[in-house]
């Protein structure tokens, strides 16, 4: 068998963003998957042959034209096959639980209104920790960006700021903040669409669609 440009381990969002980029470039390439399925935490399965999971990933991010996402499509020639809707931007999402009922809307303002009026005494916390989501955000941006955009300079002063973060877990995070327990279980959800999932391990993927 002839060896291949590049060899490429798990079928995840990474491994078939760069395997079909540089296939798309005439490279050739091999991509073995471990699982039944590819896709990874990208696939979807059905169970009792009617109902649909998706493994993990059911939102996706900056696919306007112009952002990373819709770069990566283009890239690969098939953005005008690919279109995508938006959520409520009310509330995307509709937590409810004992004493929690919460809406998550697109705004952060909005968002660090709601959270603040269902868990009162912890108000400042829950702002500091709401002002840490857009943050992580422009950092990560600056730190994964294309060198085109962020020069060698830009990464470093993002680098040296996130560096706190990198190896953080979620749990930290919110120990950091001091959070009540409800509030973290409300946050939990609300911080995947956020950059802290970043803490979770998905830097791989968001970061080879960020340096495109
Ligand atoms: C609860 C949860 C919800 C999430 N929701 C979202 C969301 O809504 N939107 C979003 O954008 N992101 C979401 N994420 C993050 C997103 O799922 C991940 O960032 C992304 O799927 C990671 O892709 P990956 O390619 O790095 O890894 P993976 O998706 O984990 O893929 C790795 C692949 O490698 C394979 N593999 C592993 N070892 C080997 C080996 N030795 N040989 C061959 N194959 C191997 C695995 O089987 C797997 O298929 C969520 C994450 C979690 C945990």
């Amino acid at each position: 068998m002839k060896t291949p440009d590049f060899l490429v381990l798990g079928s995840g969002l990474a491994g078939l963003s760069f395997a079909a980029l540089m296939a798309k470039a005439g490279r050739s390439v091999r991509l073995i998957e471990a699982h039944e399925f590819p896709g990874g935490y990208g696939h979807s399965f059905v169970l009792a042959n009617k109902y649909k999971f998706n493994a993990q990933l059911h939102y996706a991010w900056d696919c306007r034209p112009g952002e990373p996402v819709h770069r990566l499509l283009e890239a690969l020639g098939i953005a005008d096959e690919i279109s995508f809707d938006f959520f409520d931007s009310a509330g995307f999402d509709r937590m409810r639980a004992p004493g929690i009922e919460l809406d998550v809307p697109f705004d952060y303002q909005l968002l660090s209104q709601r959270l603040c009026d269902l868990f009162p005494s912890h108000k400042s916390n829950i702002q500091a920790f709401i002002r840490l989501i857009p943050w992580t955000g422009r950092s990560l941006n600056r730190y994964g960006g294309s060198m085109r955009k962020s020069g060698v300079g830009d990464k470093a002063i993002a680098f040296a700021k996130l560096r706190k973060y990198l190896r953080a877990t979620l749990q930290d995070v919110f120990d950091e903040h001091n959070l009540p327990l409800e509030a973290s279980l409300a946050l939990l959800h609300v911080t995947a669409e956020s950059r802290l999932f970043l803490c979770m391990g998905g830097t791989s993927a968001w970061l080879s669609l960020r340096s495109l």
